[in-house]
């Protein structure tokens, strides 16, 4: 069976993922039993370049297939912000309350709460090549009052269009999320292209 690395620590998208991945025939690993990874330094300007250099790096130190998944919210009033920096809005990397805190103060009195969610995801091969991306988004708005403790992030502020109720992400059971998320639709269209890549290795190992 082939193994593919995901190359994140983050948490919430591990357990996403792995949820989204689990009917493959694929061992997955993560970075946690891989600390010749190292981190990477996400200088990308968009998500496809971040999420690229995720795969390559963590290929190339691991001589595994690798995922590389970079995400994050884009806030029209705010121009796209946080964008590529969601995970470090408040300065510290992966702190969500106080990435929720700066996005609502921000937020104080705009009415304009559209916002979407995106995802990037990239294959890289063993030695670091990537030989596919794929992409989703998630079209919503943001309230002012976070509600549910389900999902992570900025979930409990972000209400996706279309969700009966007026339920957050966060509000969400877990399938209902990877069914409308950007993760899910990313993740949806990356799995043919995973088989495809990885069958046509036949005979490694990797
Ligand atoms: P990355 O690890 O650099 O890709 O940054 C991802 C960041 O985007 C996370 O730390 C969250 O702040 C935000 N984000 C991405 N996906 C989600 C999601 O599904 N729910 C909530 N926040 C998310």
């Amino acid at each position: 069976m082939k193994t593919l690395l995901l190359a994140t620590r983050n948490e919430g998208k591990l357990r996403e993922l792995m949820a989204l991945l689990e009917k493959e025939p694929i061992r997955t690993e993560t970075l946690a039993a891989h600390p010749e990874a190292g981190e990477v330094e996400e200088s990308g300007k968009t998500f496809d370049e971040n999420a690229r250099l995720k795969a390559a790096s963590a290929a190339r130190s691991t001589g595994l297939w690798a995922v590389g998944e970079d995400s994050g919210l884009e806030v029209d009033a705010l121009n796209g912000a946080p964008g590529v920096c969601s995970a470090r809005y408040a300065g510290i990397h992966g702190d969500d309350s106080a990435n929720n805190a700066k996005l609502m103060r921000e937020l104080e009195g705009v009415k304009d709460r559209s916002a979407r969610y995106v995802c990037v995801m990239a294959l890289a091969q063993p030695n670091g090549e990537i030989v596919a991306t794929t992409r989703g988004t998630c079209e919503g708005r943001l309230i002012e009052a976070p509600r549910g403790s389900g999902g992570f992030g900025y979930d409990p502020y972000f209400v996706a269009q279309h969700t009966k109720g007026e339920r957050t992400m966060a509000e969400l059971k877990p399938e209902q999320k990877d069914a409308i998320s950007h993760r899910g639709q990313a993740t949806r269209a990356f799995i043919p292209l995973l088989r495809v890549h990885l069958a046509s290795e036949a005979g490694s190992g990797n």
